[in-house]
């Protein structure tokens, strides 16, 4: 039995790994992409000790650091957990493992606007992540969704490539860092379109226009060969619920700030994770904070014998 199983290879993963390495933790880490969606990030520019430098370069470093304390990181899909005798089962597609306690860091996906059209032209010119698939869209006129560090990033990556990028949100005001609202609005390429909504994607084999749901310099439809959608994350907290973990109404896990769910001995941290009372803010640098105090909270569980008991206002 190892005294803990991480699951995620993503920022919080990797940093709970490092932590739980100086605490001299036996332990694993699932992640079938290690890196995570760390991976997928443009430039990072807010990685204190990094002036610039694009995510899967980043997730290189953390990625190196776990292996550099002799970590496995095992690519094996999670499948289910139970509780056993003395701690927890973590199925995956190739074996069972036991650990005495469990950090749950598996993040979050994409969400999906479920308008008509979006569904059919996946791969085909609608795309969740502009990192990814921008270069496929040279020379092209795309529209980004959204109006989130996501978006307004995407939208700058993009224009790299695009023709054109036009940014859709749906209220006048955005979310996202005013330092990459303002670097946005420096590119010529980007043209916003703000208290507007994508209703529908059209097109024939693959993406050709958008509709919009109100009138745009007199029109509603828009040519375009590419939709990004970067309207935010669903938590895939799902598996965690086989566990009685308490999620709350968006499905994150329910953590104090100590990372501590309301199991003992099951903790979560980073994109999965809702501190309670906190803000929910999902950075590089929250990820690895969380991953550290998960693990902290983990030596002091399995050392120290007790948790204080989760009792706080949020479980009630
Ligand atoms: P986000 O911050 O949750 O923003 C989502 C955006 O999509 C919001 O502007 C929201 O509009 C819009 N939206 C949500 N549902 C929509 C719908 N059904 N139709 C139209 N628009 C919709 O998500 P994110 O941009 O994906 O970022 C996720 C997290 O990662 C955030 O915490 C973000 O700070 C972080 N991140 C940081 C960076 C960085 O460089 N620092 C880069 C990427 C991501 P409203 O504003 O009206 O709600």
């Amino acid at each position: 039995m190892y005294d803990l199983i991480i699951i995620g290879g993503g920022v919080a993963g990797m940093s709970a790994s490092v932590y739980a390495s100086r605490y001299k933790l036996d332990h694993l880490i699932f992640g079938e992409t290690p890196g995570g969606q760390g991976m997928l990030a443009g430039t990072v520019e807010n990685y204190p000790g990094y002036v610039s430098l694009p995510g899967p370069e980043l997730m290189q470093k953390f990625i190196e650091q776990v292996k550099n304390y002799g970590v496995e990181i095992k690519q094996e899909k999670v499948g289910g957990f139970e509780k056993v005798q003395g701690g927890f089962e973590v199925k995956t597609d190739k074996e069972k493992y036991q650990a005495k306690s469990l950090i749950l860091a598996m993040g979050a996906s994409y969400r999906h606007l479920n308008i008509p059209g979006e569904e059919k032209f996946i791969g085909r010119g609608v795309s969740y992540c502009s990192t990814c698939d921008a270069p496929f869209f040279k020379e092209k006129t795309v529209a980004i969704i959204g109006g989130g560090d996501a978006a307004i990033t995407g939208a700058l990556h993009v224009a790299a490539f695009a023709s054109k990028v036009l940014i859709i949100h749906r209220r006048n005001e955005y979310r996202a860092e005013p330092a990459w609202v303002e670097k946005m609005r420096q590119n010529k390429k980007i043209e916003e379109i703000l208290s507007n909504e994508v209703t529908e994607i059209k097109g024939q084999e693959k993406v050709e226009g958008i509709v919009l749901k109100n009138p745009y310099k007199g029109s509603q439809g828009f040519k375009v060969e590419g939709v990004f959608i970067e309207i935010g994350q669903v938590p895939s907290s799902v598996l965690a619920g086989q566990l009685g973990v308490v999620v709350d109404e968006q499905g994150y896990i329910k953590v104090n700030p100590g990372m501590q769910t309301n199991l003992p001995g099951v903790f979560a941290a980073g994109d999965i994770a809702a501190i309670q009372g906190g803000i929910l803010f999902r950075q590089f640098i929250t990820a690895a904070a969380d991953g550290a105090r998960a693990a902290a909270s983990v030596y002091q569980y399995l050392h120290q014998g007790k948790v204080p008991a989760p009792s706080w206002e949020a479980f009630k």
